[in-house]
């Protein structure tokens, strides 16, 4: 290989990468120069206790936050001055904390609005497949209203409508939050199918134990600040995550 062909072979596997970003609410630093990179097809994790700026990492990815410092590439292409709804039409989706469905709507309306710059019905219908295939439960309750779903049943419907954007990266933000263990241990499987079909994942997990099981790799936010990252092994072997996160 020559020495200048390694490079542009590596850029162009890289989906996502931050740059040193810094962000700040009301003049107070939350993110300090966090860079992250996520390649194509990849599965990673982000971790850190309540408070840590794991959220405000994916607002900021999405451009809901203006940055102080660095800058954010998708597929190469600096986004820092993006809106969010061109990055949503460009490939990035979000499964946000919380859910946020809109509680009085169908299911079927509440995943169509992922699907909102796509005008071709048979696409439509064709993503909607791909949902039913994930969750078969959710065409059993496609005329059901979001609100009077159960907590499972809602997350279900939470990565449908982030999967119907048909997506090249999906962020999710804790999305078995307040589930059962056994209800955790499905959505982490549903997790990993969609990352082996094609889409590349960021992850926020509560739980880094099943986080990990799945990830390639994964860094830890402290405080704002990136305080290890590394492969899947590499985490395992870290005092903090051992300690902080994989007791018990
Ligand atoms: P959690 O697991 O609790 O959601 P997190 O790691 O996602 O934690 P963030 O939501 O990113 O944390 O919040 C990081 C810090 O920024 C917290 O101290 C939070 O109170 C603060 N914060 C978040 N949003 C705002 C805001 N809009 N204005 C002011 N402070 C904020």
């Amino acid at each position: 290989m020559s020495s200048c062909s390694k490079p542009i072979l590596e850029g162009k596997r890289k989906m996502l990468k931050l740059n040193e970003i810094s962000t700040q609410y009301g003049g107070v630093p939350m993110l300090r120069k966090v860079s992250m990179e996520i390649n194509k097809g990849e599965l990673v994790c982000l971790l850190g206790s309540n408070g840590a700026g794991k959220t405000t990492t994916m607002k900021s990815i999405l451009r809901l936050i203006p940055l102080v410092e660095g800058e954010i590439f998708f597929e190469e292409n600096p986004i820092r001055t993006w809106k969010t709804y061109d990055v949503v039409k460009g490939g990035i989706s979000v499964v946000p904390e919380g859910r946020r469905l809109f509680p009085k709507m169908t299911v079927l309306e509440n995943l169509k609005v992922g699907a909102f710059s796509e005008r071709r019905e048979e696409m439509i219908s064709k993503r909607l497949e791909t949902v039913f295939q994930l969750f078969p439960r959710l065409k059993e309750r496609l005329y059901q209203i979001a609100g009077t779903l159960s907590g499972g049943e809602q997350g279900m419907v939470a990565i449908g409508r982030g999967m119907m954007g048909n997506p090249k990266i999906l962020l999710l933000d804790e999305p078995s939050l307040g589930l059962a263990p056994v209800l955790v241990e499905e959505f982490i499987k549903t997790i990993q199918k969609i990352n082996e079909a094609g889409t590349t994942i960021l992850l926020i997990e509560q739980n880094a134990k099943k986080a990990l099981s799945i990830a390639s790799k994964g860094y830890v936010l402290q405080k704002g600040e990136v305080v290890v990252e590394g492969n899947r092994n590499e985490l395992y072997q870290s005092d903090l995550i051992r300690i902080a996160y994989l007791r018990g």
